[in-house]
């Protein structure tokens, strides 16, 4: 899977549409502090089904809204685009919304879909929201302390098997 473009609408300090292009090889982002550099891996992440908004430095989902400064009035909605491809080069277009009072709502090439079926995806191709390709702020002290169980599931999301555990869990529920 190849990350291409990232389009951010509303989405914490991102307030007009932003969008990012992926190249190939390394990206690099540079910028003061508190510009919305960490932002930018939050959107990637919340895109691809992030749903524990602690891990978004939020309270609730809904803060990731763009929450209004002194001079700019909040917004109702917050949406992130993420561009992909494939391993077999074809585009993947993900979109998720989020508006106040209503929830996300997940979009895959033009169809709605769950936010299971996002997940799935992602996790399927190694790089899900809890990836370890997505490194934060505080996460490389974090694995250190991190108990065997977590540190278990850090590695199986690495090794692209975390989608089965859902499916095994679905199939036992059914
Ligand atoms: P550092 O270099 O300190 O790590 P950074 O570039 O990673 O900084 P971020 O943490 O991405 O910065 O951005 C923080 C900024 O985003 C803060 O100014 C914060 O007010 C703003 N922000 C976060 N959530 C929202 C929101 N919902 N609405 C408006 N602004 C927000
Ligand atoms: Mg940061």
């Amino acid at each position: 899977m190849e990350f291409r473009k990232l389009r951010l609408s509303g989405f914490k300090s991102f307030v007009e549409p932003a969008t990012l292009r992926i190249e190939p090889g390394l990206t690099g982002v540079v910028g003061p502090n508190g510009c919305g550099k960490s932002n930018l891996l939050e959107a990637i992440r919340w895109v691809m089904g992030e749903n524990s908004p602690k891990s978004m430095r939020s309270g609730g989902m809904e803060d990731v809204i763009f929450a209004g400064t002194a001079t700019r009035p909040p917004r109702d909605f917050a949406e992130v685009v993420l561009h992909a491809a494939d391993d077999a080069g074809d585009d993947l277009d993900v979109v998720r919304r989020i508006e106040r009072g209503a929830g996300s709502a997940y979009r895959l090439n033009g169809r709605d879909v769950r936010a299971k079926d996002v997940s799935l995806i992602f996790a399927d191709a190694a790089t899900g929201a809890h990836s370890p390709a997505l490194v934060s702020q505080g996460k490389i002290a974090q694995v250190i302390a991190a108990k065997p169980t977590e540190r278990r599931m850090m590695l199986e999301e690495a090794a692209g098997i975390s989608g089965l555990h859902v499916r095994r869990r679905d199939a036992e529920q059914k």
